[in-house]
Formats: C-alpha cells, sequence, structure tokens
C-alpha cells in the first residue's frame, strides 16, 4: 500500500492530474488512464496508464 504522503504528490504524467487510488490501480480523473502498482512503487509511465485506461466522458 501507498502512503497517503505519496498520493498526494503523484500526478499523471501525461496530462498533470492528481491520481487517486482505485484498488491497485492509481486513476487520473482528467484522461482517464489508469497507473498499476507494482512491489508497492506507483508505476508512473505514459505507456503503461496507456494499457488500462478507461475511457472518460465529459460532463
Ligand atoms: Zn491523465
Amino acid at each position: 500500500m501507498i502512503s497517503q504522503e505519496l498520493l498526494e504528490i503523484l500526478v499523471c504524467p501525461a496530462c498533470k492530474t492528481k491520481v487517486v487510488l482505485d484498488e491497485q490501480l492509481l486513476v487520473c480523473g482528467g484522461c482517464g488512464r489508469r497507473y498499476p502498482i507494482r512491489d508497492g512503487i506507483p508505476v508512473m509511465l505514459i505507456e503503461e496508464g496507456d494499457k488500462l485506461r478507461i475511457p472518460i466522458t465529459p460532463e
């Protein structure tokens, strides 16, 4: 599990939006990319986020 302090400073490398923790993924509310956490370390790479990206429906 990653700490709240770390979560506070993590942003999506693609769009610079803060990410939120959802289960074992860090989810960007800006572009829908989702970043995996491996061995407790967030993998904040755009290409990793692309693999797990979910479509964002604009309001
Ligand atoms: Zn993003």
